[in-house]
Formats: C-alpha cells, sequence, structure tokens
C-alpha cells in the first residue's frame, strides 16, 4: 500500500499532526455534548492554540517532505492521495496569514454563543457584528487563496474539492424548477400530507432511547466502534477508522426527529468505520468530501428509513416501545415520516422542497462574498427568497435568517454539499439496483449487510483516496447527474404519472 520510502517518511511525520487532530475532534465533540457551559471561553482559546500549533507543524515540518513529492513519477494510487490531500492543506495555509487563522479559529468558538443567544431572543442586531467579521475574513480568505471566476469558488472547493459556482449554478438551474413542478403536484394530489397528528404526540425519552438503539442494532452499528449521545444539534464525529461517535436529540413530541436523526448520522459513521483499515492515523482515512459524506448520511436517512419497505420493518420495534405506535398501520406511519408541505425550516423540511432551502442559502452567499449584497440587507433578503421559493414569509428572525449554525461558525461554501449529498443518494440508490435488484426488497429482507458492503466497496474503502469527483465515476460509473434526484422524487412522490 504505503512504499514510496519518502510517503513512509511523511506518514510517519504526519503522525503528531493526526494527534492533534484527534484531540481537537475530542474537544469539538464534548463542547457539544458533556461540557459545563461555561467552559466555553477556555475551550475556545484551546481549540485556537491548537489549531495554531498543527498549522506550523504542517507548514514547518511537513510541507518540505510533501513539495519534494509533488509530481513525483512512479506513486501508486494510495500515495498519490496521500500528497494531494496534504498538498492542498499546505497551499491553503501558506495562503492565509496566522493571524486571520487564528480569529478565525476563536470566532468559531465564540460567534456560535453569540448567536445561540441571538436566536432565542430573536436579536438579529446582537448577532450582526459577528456575522459581518466573518463574512469580512472570509471575503479576505477567499481573495487570498484565488480563483479564476467567482471568488465563492475559493470557498466552495474547500468543503468539496473541484466545486465551483458554475457548477452549483448549474445544478440548480435543473433541480429548482423540477422541484417546484413535483412539489405543486403533491400538494394537488394529497396523498401526503401536509400535517399528521403523530407530529403531537409525546414519547417517553427512555423509550425512545430503546427505539434507536434497537434500530441501530438492526442496521449494524458497530457498538465497539461507536457511541450514541444526546447533542442540541444532531451530529458525528470521527475520532479514527475504530472510535466514530454520533448523537440524536430528544424532545418528548414528534418521535421521527430523534429517529432519522439517528438513522441520519448511522450513515455517517458507517461510512467513517468502513474506511479501510491501513489508513489508519493517515490523511486518508477520512470522507472523500462533504457531499459524498452526506450522500451516505442521506441515503440511510431518506432513501432507506423514509421508504416504505423500512416502515414495514420498523414498525414492530416502534410498537414494542412506544405504545401508541400500535394504532396506525404501516401506511399511516410511512404518511408521517413522509409529511410534505413549504416550510421555514431546513432541518425540518421534507425530502422535496429541502434543496430550496439550500438554494436560498447559495444564492444569499455568493451575494455575499462577492460583495453584492450587505450583511444588513439579510433578513428582508431572505424572506424574500422564502417567498419566491416556498410562498411563505418568515415572522421572525429565528424562522429566518437567524436558524442555521453554520454562518457562525464561518462555514461558507458548505451549503451546496448538502444538495449534493442528496442528488448522489438518489444515483447511488439507482445505480445498487442496477446491479442487486430492488433495494425495498433488500430492505424488506433486513439484509442491511448486503447494503453495508456494497457501500463498503464502491466508496467508503476508498476513504480520501481519489478526489470526489473521481470516486463519483469509480462508485457509479458517471459523474454526477441531478436527473436521478428528480426521478427519484417523481417515482416516490407522484401517484399519478405524466
Ligand atoms: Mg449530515
Amino acid at each position: 500500500m504505503f512504499e514510496n520510502k519518502l510517503v513512509i517518511e511523511l506518514l510517519e511525520k504526519y503522525r503528531v499532526l493526526w494527534a492533534l487532530g484527534h484531540a481537537s475532534s475530542l474537544m469539538g465533540w464534548d463542547s457539544e455534548t458533556y461540557m459545563p457551559r461555561d467552559g466555553v471561553e477556555e475551550r475556545s482559546v484551546a481549540s485556537a492554540e491548537l489549531s495554531l500549533l498543527s498549522r506550523r507543524i504542517l507548514l514547518e515540518n511537513i510541507a518540505p517532505l510533501v513539495e519534494r513529492l509533488v509530481g513525483a513519477e512512479g506513486l501508486n494510487d494510495f500515495e498519490r492521495g496521500v500528497v494531494r490531500v496534504l498538498w492542498r492543506e499546505v497551499e491553503r495555509l501558506r495562503r492565509i496569514p496566522e493571524s486571520i487563522q487564528y480569529e478565525l479559529a476563536k470566532l468559531r468558538s465564540e460567534a456560535p454563543v453569540v448567536w445561540r443567544e441571538a436566536r432565542e431572543r430573536d436579536d438579529f442586531e446582537k448577532f450582526k457584528p459577528y456575522l459581518s467579521r466573518i463574512v469580512e475574513l472570509e471575503r479576505q480568505v477567499a481573495e487570498l487563496l484565488g480563483y479564476e471566476e467567482h471568488p465563492y469558488d475559493a470557498l466552495l472547493d474547500y468543503y468539496e474539492e473541484g466545486l465551483r459556482d458554475r457548477d452549483v449554478k448549474a445544478m440548480f438551474s435543473t433541480l429548482t424548477p423540477a422541484i417546484k413542478r413535483v412539489l405543486e403536484r403533491v400538494m394537488g394530489e394529497g396523498y401526503y400530507p401536509r400535517e399528521h397528528v403523530l407530529e403531537s404526540i409525546s414519547y417517553r425519552r427512555e423509550a425512545m432511547e430503546a427505539v434507536n438503539r434497537e434500530v441501530l442494532d438492526m442496521l449494524g452499528f458497530p457498538w465497539s466502534k461507536g457511541r450514541l449521545d444526546v447533542s442540541a444539534h444532531p451530529f458525528t464525529v470521527s475520532l479514527g477508522v475504530s472510535d466514530v461517535r454520533i448523537t440524536t436529540r430528544y424532545e418528548g413530541v414528534d418521535f421521527r426527529r430523534s429517529l432519522f436523526a439517528v438513522i441520519h448520522e448511522f450513515g455517517h459513521a458507517l461510512y467513517d468505520v468502513q474506511v479501510d483499515e491501513r489508513f489508519k492515523m493517515t490523511p486518508l482515512a477520512r470522507g472523500a468530501s462533504l457531499g459524498i459524506h452526506e450522500s451516505q448520511s442521506r441515503f440511510w436517512e431518506n432513501v432507506i428509513g423514509r421508504s416504505f419497505e423500512f416502515t414495514e420493518v420498523l414498525k414492530p420495534i416502534l410498537d414494542k416501545h412506544l405504545n401508541f405506535t400500535r394504532d396506525y398501520s404501516v401506511e399511516e406511519l410511512y404518511k408521517y415520516f413522509n409529511i410534505v408541505r413549504p416550510s421555514l425550516i431546513r432541518v425540518d423540511a421534507d425530502e422535496v422542497t429541502y434543496n430550496l432551502h439550500i438554494y436560498l442559502r447559495y444564492e444569499l452567499e455568493r451575494m455575499l462574498i462577492a460583495n453584492e449584497v450587505k450583511v444588513s440587507d439579510l433578513p428582508e433578503l431572505w424572506n424574500e427568497y422564502m417567498d419566491k421559493l416556498l410562498g411563505i414569509r418568515p415572522r421572525s428572525f429565528k424562522e429566518g435568517v437567524l436558524q442555521d449554525i453554520h454562518w457562525s461558525i464561518a462555514a461558507i461554501g458548505y451549503f451546496p454539499t448538502y444538495t449534493i449529498g442528496n442528488i448522489l443518494a438518489a444515483q447511488l440508490k439507482a445505480r445498487l439496483e442496477a446491479e442487486l435488484g430492488r433495494l425495498g426488497d433488500l430492505v424488506r429482507e433486513r439484509r442491511f449487510d448486503v447494503i453495508r458492503e456494497y457501500l463498503r466497496e464502491r466508496v467508503h474503502r476508498w476513504g480520501a483516496v481519489y478526489p470526489p469527483r473521481e470516486l463519483v465515476i469509480r462508485a457509479l460509473g458517471e459523474p454526477m447527474n441531478p436527473t436521478f434526484f428528480i426521478e427519484y422524487l417523481e417515482s416516490k412522490y407522484l401517484r399519478s404519472q405524466g
């Protein structure tokens, strides 16, 4: 696997950088799960200091070796992957001065705290100075990194290697009108409800925890390599190939929110634990990109989790722990899982409308970065776009511009990867079915082992060896194509054809 002497030397030197990343990830996980509230100040300084230490180690000890290997002949795919991943980081950090990196790292810890308070109090003015500074810094970062066509390109590339504004624009110009068309017909047909009585039924937390554990057992969650904890916003953190942690939330009502968060994060965790063991502690032990990662979580959450067949295998588990579900048929539960309605909050959005929320954020971000709009214009612009895309208008900042954490952690250019994930999940289903037969049949027979193995073989085991575009072609036989997602929506959500 790794044979080149210089690459082996590089990987040995990389070990300390990996260890710092391991510590930072654990600190990040702790911040969202068990850290007492007042720990935030010291934690944010500690995180920023560690990020500077990593930077110095990368630029001083590792960069010279990477530089000798860039363009070297005779490297195998794995070795080239190592060099590619590290060279991207070296090039990026060489262009961003330490002062900007430090300020951004500190803001990533502080601004979310302010954002949370601002959202609670519905006070945009409180968050505005932080967001203005973050946007200013991100504009500088884009200029420092450089781009060919649009400053947003520089930010997109960080989350999704090779992604450009023109690609995102093309993706949405196919998706947006098609989604609006499907949405209108789904609403007209009325089979999928706009609301469901199960949304307002309360559950006991212990009962829901038992459901979640049993669902994870059924899907094949590797408990010796993972944990399930609780956080305000569900997430997955990977500390290594053998230590992957997921979280969910328990709000006490509308149980699908807790359940589908678990299934979503299971998809992320499965990717991380199915990376080739031999990549342990190397730069390859990570997903190929955020978009590819999200395709895995969306595949399990939506394509599998919200299917009729999955509802069938889920029902006995639900009935065992949540008494009230016994009063509802599989079809009723299926409808509850697949409520379709234009809504204000992205994280609650259904499969049909979800990508319209992303399109809105994409438009606002690219205008912000190009200096075409000001931070103070955002609330009104947000509302106008909601009206235009979904025909509804937020009545508060928390239902509008203040709803997402992303801008407070300076994650500008991140949102489009969610839509990439949705498209690739649908595309993966089509490919899997062409090779293995109907996914619904595998689900009904609980052959989750077969599905896990297919994903491992095609996607997971490769880690970051190939850039995302190349991995997609290798795994799915062709580049990403939004048409798969539109066809998926039409075949699932439209009852009458034509
Ligand atoms: Mg996700």
